[in-house]
């Protein structure tokens, strides 16, 4: 039944608020979402769906923890608010859990969002760089069909050219290259030679750029936003080799794939990486607060920290970044993920979830099924032998047919060539076993009744 003043505040939001450009939900009004509990949020009608993109890849632990809100009010009443010039017990705790949950030694910077963790990755490389004297390497090597942000240097890594020629000129110095992208491999090669094909590319661009021009390569441990595109295990693997072998640093984008979404703690962990800096944000504080962090190598920060020269600091300030409240709760929130268990949770229900997608998989619009933990993408065609991408109407009925039954999915994939044509299935990590069933049946229903 429809809340009262539902209408009135759907009119002044037509009228007062610009929405983000991309919305997964198809149906011209937004949706007014008025809570949620669990996997589940509520609209203005007092409809409940299960929100299987985790807002946009955020809620990790869920809607409604009350124990999250909690964290964050004792915070504030505390101390709200100082800068990080200085320091505070949650940033302390916060940034040393960060360095247990990475497995590594590491430094935090922290910023308020994804864009900005990765605006600071770019600039301690290139800086980092100049100080143990390489020179003004400065340039990025990052994929096509990545998303990184949405500010000038983040985007300038973005390889979705719909989101960037409206905007130009970006940042100078942003190469990019073909992602591993294992479905549109060409006949006759295997997967893995396919890969390490996909990573010579890497090094043929820092190769051809000049080795001493290139500061850094950047990529999340699986394309998200771009289509799902999980790589073989050779891919990370050889591009971490090559990373070393030529100096440049290798920073993994961990903002979508982190904290259990892809079923461990980071995503490259999946694949053993090691990365120099890793940028997180999003399931940080399941979205509850704006948060994000640049984890850095303690022998790169050591650099700056050492240095005799004041302008040899990180000549970076962020007035909010690191903020008491937003890291008091994400320390709640990491614990949650930790006593219920959620990132193994993600793991072993996620290859369940898969396997019950693959049973779709003789569909005719099926081309593929992929991912891993809670983060699955099934790619629409129109054509199984040719891959034909599926138009995008047809890809937008599917999801708005879920969503009339309840079930809020992702589209992604976007490119220029209008593909958008992967679903994607991010539920919360504590989804339950009941959710996860209504996921599959209800999908597999409006699969079913596609013409
Ligand atoms: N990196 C990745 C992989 C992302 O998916 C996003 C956001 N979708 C960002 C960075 C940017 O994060 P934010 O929107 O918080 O700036």
């Amino acid at each position: 039944e429809r809340i009262p003043g539902a209408e009135e505040l759907l009119d002044k939001d037509g009228k007062y608020v610009w929405h983000n450009m991309m919305s997964y939900n198809a149906g011209s009004r937004p949706m007014l979402v008025t809570g949620g509990e669990g996997s589940w949020i509520v609209d203005g009608d007092g409809n409940k769906y299960l929100d299987a993109m985790s807002g946009l890849w955020c809620v990790n632990v869920g809607y409604g923890r009350k124990e999250l809100a909690d964290a964050a009010y004792g915070q504030l009443l505390k101390l709200a608010y100082y800068p990080l010039t200085q320091s505070h017990e949650p940033a302390i705790k916060l940034a040393e859990k960060l360095n247990e949950w990475l497995e590594g030694e590491y430094v935090v910077f922290f910023s308020n969002s994804g864009s900005e963790a990765n605006e600071a990755a770019f600039k301690i490389a290139r800086q980092y760089q100049q100080q143990i004297g390489r020179g003004s390497r400065y340039k990025f090597i990052s994929r096509y069909r990545a998303y990184h942000g949405n500010s000038m240097g983040a985007l300038s890594a973005t390889g979705q050219a719909q989101r960037k020629y409206r905007y130009e000129p970006l940042a100078a110095g942003f190469v990019h290259v073909a992602p591993p992208d294992s479905y549109r491999r060409p006949k006759g090669v295997s997967e893995e030679r396919f890969n390490l094909q996909c990573a010579q590319a890497i090094e043929d661009a820092i190769i051809w750029e000049g080795v001493e021009s290139v500061a850094g390569v950047i990529m999340e441990p699986t394309i998200t936003g771009g289509g799902v595109i999980v790589p073989h295990p050779v891919y990370m693997e050889r591009v971490q080799e090559i990373c070393r072998k030529h100096g440049v640093l290798l920073i993994i984008d961990e903002v979508i794939c982190g904290f259990g979404r892809s079923g461990r703690k980071f995503g490259h962990q999946n694949f053993g990486a090691k990365p120099d800096i890793v940028t997180m944000a999003k399931g940080l504080t399941s979205g509850y607060l704006p948060l994000s962090a640049t984890a850095v190598r303690r022998d790169i920060y050591e650099k700056f920290k050492d240095a005799e020269d004041d302008y040899a600091h990180f000549r970076h300030v962020n007035t909010f970044g690191g903020n008491p409240a937003a890291c008091a709760l994400a320390l709640r929130n990491l614990e949650i993920l930790e006593r219920e268990g959620l990132v193994a949770r993600a793991r072993v229900l996620g290859e369940r979830l898969l396997a019950g997608m693959e049973k779709l998989r003789d569909h005719p619009m099926v081309g593929d099924v992929r991912g891993f933990g809670f983060l699955l993408g099934v790619e629409l065609v129109t054509d199984r032998a040719t891959k034909a991408p599926a138009p995008v109407d047809a890809v937008k009925r599917i999801i708005s047919q879920c969503k009339a039954k309840g079930l809020i999915i992702g589209r992604n994939g976007d490119t220029v060539a209008g593909f958008n044509n992967v679903l994607t299935f991010s539920p919360p990590l504590s989804s339950t076993d009941e959710d996860l069933a209504f996921i599959l049946s209800t999908f597999s229903e409006v699969m079913a009744m596609q013409p």
